[in-house]
């Protein structure tokens, strides 16, 4: 999340400067506050599209919660739902709530013909087998957001047609195995994303994320495949916009 509407003004304006040319802007993981927030900036912005979802990390089965954010799922702005998925990483959440939560939003995905975005951190598997036992790789495009799996895992995923986001780890000294999967993705299953303002990439490392800041992990990922900036950019341009519906 960023401050001030004046703030997030400069942060859109300093990215339009650095070559992004459509923002989409994840409304889960701030409760229903920050789900109505990515609307609105896509109400006020054309260039900006937003998504809307229960984050593992506020899942919950509560009535009365779910149905206001079913709510919000009508308005034409969003392109995709979630993040969504599991997180057994210290949530104090029970996993059976989570997975309720998930499967929920899935079958929304599938009502309204929209993306999934996955939210995946330790589940060893259980999102992957839980879209498999709903079929959602058939019935709807699938992307992994920041992944942090191996190998393996991504050609799972990728041999049933899911998509895998990158986000700015990669350029980190230690992180061999996204480095690999970074590498080894196919073209037209890969994507790249902020996670802002979080996981800024090397040179700014430890300063706020900013999506300005995209082209340093679109140079390193382009860099360790052997390829020129624009030939990644351009297969990552087409993935997003196939996934989202957004028109070039
Ligand atoms: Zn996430």
């Amino acid at each position: 999340m960023y401050g001030s509407e004046a703030d997030i003004e400069a942060v859109l304006e300093r990215a339009r400067r650095a070559d992004v040319d459509h923002f989409v802007t994840i409304g889960s993981g701030s409760g229903l506050e920050g789900s109505k927030r990515a609307i609105q900036l896509s109400i006020k912005h054309r260039d900006v599209s937003a998504t809307v979802g229960i984050h593992p990390l506020e899942a919950t089965t509560e009535r009365g919660v779910i149905e206001q954010y079913r709510s919000l799922l009508d308005s034409h702005h969003i392109v995709a739902l979630g993040e969504m998925g599991l997180d057994y990483f210290r949530n104090p959440i029970a996993p059976e709530i989570q997975r309720a939560c998930f499967t929920l939003q899935i079958h929304w995905a599938q009502e309204l013909q929209r993306p999934i975005i996955i939210h995946d951190r330790e589940s060893k598997g259980e999102v992957f087998s839980i879209l498999c036992t709903h079929r959602a790789f058939e019935t709807n495009y699938v992307l992994y957001h920041c992944f942090t799996n191996s190998v393996q895992h991504m050609y799972e995923i990728v041999n049933k047609g899911g998509f895998i986001s990158i986000p700015g780890i990669v350029t980190f000294k230690n992180a061999h195995s996204m480095k690999e999967v970074a590498r080894k993705v196919p073209l037209e299953r890969l994507l790249i994303e902020t996670d802002s303002p979080f996981l800024t990439p090397k040179p700014h490392r430890g300063k706020r994320n900013e999506p300005c800041y995209l082209k340093h992990t679109a140079q390193y990922i382009a860099d360790i495949r052997g390829i020129g900036i624009h030939d990644l950019t351009r297969h990552t341009d087409r993935n997003t916009r196939l996934i989202f519906g957004i028109k070039s």
